[in-house]
């Protein structure tokens, strides 16, 4: 794509690689085909090459976002299927994360949204006030009936509906706090390394049983995990809000952390069992690449940071249990229909867009998950998002229950008796509008080698 950015304009870092990516884009329009507003909207203006074309001219023309570029922008699920799409390695990410920036610092939204979108900046990313809002959501859901549902035919949320969806996903329990920051657990047997397992923000509140999974199974396994103290939210939330002043100051302050804890103590990786957050984290270097500070930092931080099932894969896990021993756990577990013949455990493997486009990590979880006795089916149409998006199944409804309910249509058509995915945002999205249980990849790998059964909310 022809660009025409002054030399003046070229000197801003951002602008020289907004430039950089635009040139990359040929207008093939490839990526139209796996985007999934664009699959559902048929507008060209909500389809990567639609928001490309918007972005160049925002940028180019040094205009203020208007609300025409601020409703596709807004659209966008930073989903990512577009990257893997592309034939000319458009970087489409860094791209839309830089439009999302500008209008956020340019475009004055209404009040309403103002005040919503800081709101869920301001909540979500500390554990105590959102574990607060989740309580106080259990006691107004029955309010849920009053307010308008989500459209199909005109996907433009109002305030009202964007409450509605808040409170459908709020939980109708809450489990216990996980294990608090600063705690090391020691290696079983021989120690075979050592990791940082991030504590997530969200995640802690709405489904602890994760991350004590994934300590339980990586310590059976001789490898010492540590929760490292004064962590914080990794910033992805805030950073998809466009509010880049947040992001970066939770990245530098995590950056601080944990390469004090590499420097002082060793880590072979900084593990995440959210992809969403893993996908930010591996991207700190490029986030923070023009700070002269915290580049060199960063960098090594990103390469430190791994996917749960990145660094499983790379440990021989112990033997599975036999398939028929899980299957007579799962029956009690999930109360299975008495009668039913002992059978292999049907696995549907939803692939999360920050794991198989953010992150380009597609086989690891099925090969694990096959290996200690699952028997996993891909979902078909598995590269289209399911609508959680981070604050998208809030913030944009009516496209979000739509892509939920195709997702769940989808999964159907595979018969599971589970649902596993390696993102909580899209476990929450998923269990809305299902009731097949839906469980963490790493919750039925620790079950598989030795540890308890997954605790399905
Ligand atoms: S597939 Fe890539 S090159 Fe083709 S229009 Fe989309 S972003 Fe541009
Ligand atoms: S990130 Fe997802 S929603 Fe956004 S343009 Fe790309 S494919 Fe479409």
């Amino acid at each position: 794509m022809k660009t025409e950015f002054s030399i003046a304009q070229l000197a801003n870092p951002d602008i020289a690689e907004a430039d950089k990516i635009l040139r990359a884009c040929v207008h093939c329009g490839f990526c139209t085909a796996t985007c999934p507003t664009y699959v559902l909207l048929g507008d060209e203006l909500d389809s990567p090459r639609g928001r490309i074309y918007l972005i160049k001219e925002m940028l180019e023309k040094n205009r203020p976002p208007t609300r025409e570029v601020v409703k596709h922008i807004d659209r966008c699920l930073s989903c990512l299927a577009c990257m893997t799409t592309c034939p000319s390695g458009v970087n489409y990410m860094h791209l839309v994360d830089q439009a999302r920036v500008r209008i956020e610092k340019e475009y004055t939204r209404p009040l309403s949204e103002r005040v919503l979108r800081k709101a869920l900046a301001w909540v979500l990313p500390r554990p105590g006030l959102f574990r607060a809002a989740m309580i106080l959501a259990r006691f107004t859901r029955p309010l849920s009936t009053l307010l308008p549902a989500a459209k199909t035919e005109s996907p433009t949320p109002t305030l009202l509906r964007r409450l509605n969806a808040m409170l459908a996903l709020a939980p109708r329990s809450l489990q216990p706090p996980g294990a608090s920051a600063g705690r090391v657990f020691a290696a079983q047997g021989e120690k075979r390394g050592r990791v940082a397992l991030l504590q997530g923000c969200a995640q802690q509140v709405l489904a602890p049983r994760i991350n004590q999974a994934a300590i339980n199974l990586l310590t059976r396994h001789g490898i010492e995990v540590v929760l490292v103290k004064d962590e914080q939210c990794c910033g992805a939330l805030t950073h998809h809000l466009g509010d880049d002043e947040d992001a970066l100051g939770r990245a530098r302050a995590n950056i601080t952390v944990w390469l004090k804890e590499a420097e002082q103590n060793g880590l072979d990786a900084i593990l995440v069992t959210t992809s969403g957050c893993g996908t930010v984290i591996k991207d700190y270097g490029y986030m923070l690449r023009e700070d002269r500070d915290f580049a060199a930092a960063a960098a090594k931080i990103s390469a430190l940071a791994m996917d749960i099932s990145e660094y499983v894969v790379r440990i021989s896990l112990q033997p599975a249990q036999q398939p028929r021993d899980i299957v007579v756990a799962y029956h009690s577990a999930c109360s299975l229909q008495h009668g039913q013949q002992p059978r292999d455990i049907v696995v549907a493997y939803h692939s999360a867009c920050s794991l198989q486009h953010g992150q380009k990590i597609t086989q690891a979880p099925k090969e694990l998950l096959s290996k200690n006795g699952f028997v996993v089916k891909d979902v078909p149409e598995s590269h289209l998002c399911c609508g959680s998006a981070g604050t998208y199944n809030i913030l944009q409804p009516d496209i979000a229950n739509q892509l939920r309910d195709r997702k769940v249509a989808n999964i159907a058509m595979v018969t599971p008796d589970m649902i596993a995915a390696g993102n909580i945002g899209c476990m929450v999205q998923i269990a809305s509008g299902t009731s097949v249980p839906v469980v963490h990849t790493i919750e039925l790998l620790d079950w598989a080698t030795g540890g308890p059964k997954p605790g399905i909310n």
